[in-house]
């Protein structure tokens, strides 16, 4: 079973803290699993604990059926927040000012700190144009696809790029032997 660090699903319920009205909120709450709905409510995960990555599946489908179309976009978007949540707070080591490529420098290592399962590889394609990898994940999901991209796309972008452009041009869910992102920047 592929597990999480805490932290990539606290990130995603500060999403809907600031974004839900309470009945929204109250709605995501009963479409989770009540398991780990009940560890939510308890305050009982921590950031650094390991849990299940079909826990972050669901919030993440379950946030989209409320607050987005149920259409999977809205899991860029989360991707993109908790770069910018964790730029501004624990992981700001991602993220340098003036330096994009920064965070391909020290992928490899980061893909461990959040997931249980695969690896990254960096291919350098260019000055300003790399090639990310991921490998051997275990249960390729839509979710996780798109909110590694929207995590990447974000961190570059607060880097001061002008403008950024990220695109998975392969995927595990299509039969390509890795999912693999095509990012470019100015
Ligand atoms: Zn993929």
């Amino acid at each position: 079973m592929v597990e999480v660090k805490g932290t990539t699903i606290l990130l995603r319920m500060q999403f809907v803290e600031e974004r839900a009205t309470p009945e929204q909120k109250k709605a995501i709450r009963e479409r989770l699993a009540p398991e780990f709905s009940q560890v939510l409510e308890s305050g009982m995960l921590l950031p650094a604990e390991w849990r299940p990555l079909q826990w972050l599946v669901q919030l993440t489908q379950v946030v989209d059926q409320v607050l987005g179309t149920g259409d999977g976009k809205l899991a860029w978007e989360l991707g993109r927040y908790s770069a910018e949540l964790g730029a501004k707070a624990m992981y700001s080591a991602f993220s340098k000012p003036g330096d994009p490529g920064l965070i391909f420098s020290i992928g490899s290592g980061v893909w461990r700190q959040f997931y249980s399962s695969g690896r990254l590889e960096v291919v350098n394609a260019g000055p300003a144009r790399v090639r990310l990898q991921v490998h051997d994940f275990e249960e390729p999901v839509a979710e996780i696809c798109a909110g590694v991209g929207g995590w990447m796309e974000r961190n570059v972008e607060l880097a001061g790029t002008a403008s950024t452009e990220v695109r998975e041009v392969a995927c595990r869910r299509r039969g390509d032997a890795y999912c693999e992102y095509d990012i470019s920047w100015t």
